[in-house]
């Protein structure tokens, strides 16, 4: 039986048995559509910004050989971490104000399990600690010291994450006052996060970053924050996050979105009505930037943002493909 039949077939005693019609309003509403489900049996994978296509490579690849999604996932963004060219993520990411290389990174799979890691340093690959936070210990979250510990324990490397780049961009940054401000959309500056559904339709999420430039010691945004930003739930779908932490982090975004879709919104729905609920409670300052994208068991996409400039890479069958986000707002 080919995938495609399996997994419709699965999809419908799946969502007879557990009564999905019943508690959430919209099985109906999917198992009626005269056309075929759009179930991209043959893998998806969706990224944040122009680096996620590198990412995203990296996963399909995983994908076309039968790899499960949270493979693709973490596979994939391990690209972004180990590239000293991605001021943001990993090995080459921008310090906080005192020179250090702190990241945040979390990942999801398709049982539900999560693992996060939170102000690390030292360590190229903290999606990997994440995942092995999820499989190894009772917990979800592990911060700083105990963090470094816990990767070193499990044959972790100290690396110097600090590239002679990053390091001039911050003495740069001291020189000229060093104020922090977050800054919308700057010069690649930003998280990845990558969603992926594989073949069997299970999907799983990973987010990894240094987080904003120049940031506050200690500082800890949305990006290892589970439900802001990223949330899997394997019947519904799953959303990651990018931009300004804070404010993702008080509308606990990517929650948000899977919740919106598991009522019947479409994924592209569920993006633009958690930016607006942001809007709905948060000042919106000029450099404030957003970005949300977003993927359901169906296989539909989704990707909005605060303000234009946000682009998001998707591989699928079909091809790769870097896209500019709708937004709410242009870039002033
Ligand atoms: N969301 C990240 C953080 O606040 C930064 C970003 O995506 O640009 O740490």
């Amino acid at each position: 039986m080919n995938n495609r039949r399996t997994f419709l077939i699965q999809a419908f005693f799946g969502a007879m048995a557990s009564g999905l019609g019943c508690r959430y309003g919209y099985a109906t509403q999917v198992f009626a559509k005269s056309n075929p489900l759009p179930v991209n049996y043959e893998g998806l994978v969706l990224s944040t910004w122009h680096h996620g296509l590198a990412a995203n490579e990296a996963a399909w690849n995983i994908l076309q050989n039968g790899g499960n999604a949270v493979d693709a996932c973490e596979k994939g963004v391990n690209v972004s971490e180990a590239d000293p060219a991605v001021s943001s993520v990993g090995y080459g990411g921008l310090p906080d104000a005192s020179g250090n290389v702190t990241l945040d990174a979390c990942i999801m799979d398709s049982n539900g399990n999560a693992g996060s890691v939170a102000c690390l340093e030292h360590i190229m690959h903290p999606v990997s600690v994440a995942r092995l936070v999820m499989q190894k210990t009772p917990h979800v979250m592990l911060t700083g010291a105990g963090a470094l510990k816990f990767a070193l324990d499990h044959g972790f490397e100290k690396t110097n994450l600090l590239t002679p780049e990053a390091k001039e961009a911050w003495n740069n940054w001291k020189k000229s006052g060093a104020r922090y401000a977050p800054a919308a959309n700057w010069e690649n500056h930003d998280t990845i996060g990558l969603i992926a559904l594989d073949h069997q339709g299970n999907i799983a999420g990973a987010c990894t970053t240094s987080g904003m430039a120049f940031k506050h010691p200690g500082r800890v945004g949305d990006s290892p924050i589970i439900g802001a930003g990223l949330f899997v739930d394997n019947k519904v779908g799953a959303a990651t996050a990018t931009g300004e932490g804070e404010v993702v982090m008080k509308t606990l975004g990517s929650f948000l979105i899977v919740e919106f879709m598991r009522n019947g919104m479409s994924p592209q729905q569920a993006c633009e009505a958690a930016i607006q609920r942001l809007t709905e409670t948060t000042h919106i300052h000029k450099s404030m930037q957003i970005g949300y994208i977003a993927i359901n068991k169906e296989g539909q996409t989704g990707a909005y943002a605060l303000r234009s400039g946000f682009q998001y890479a998707v591989r699928s069958a079909t091809g790769s493909q870097l896209l500019d986000a709708a937004s709410l707002l242009g870039w002033e």
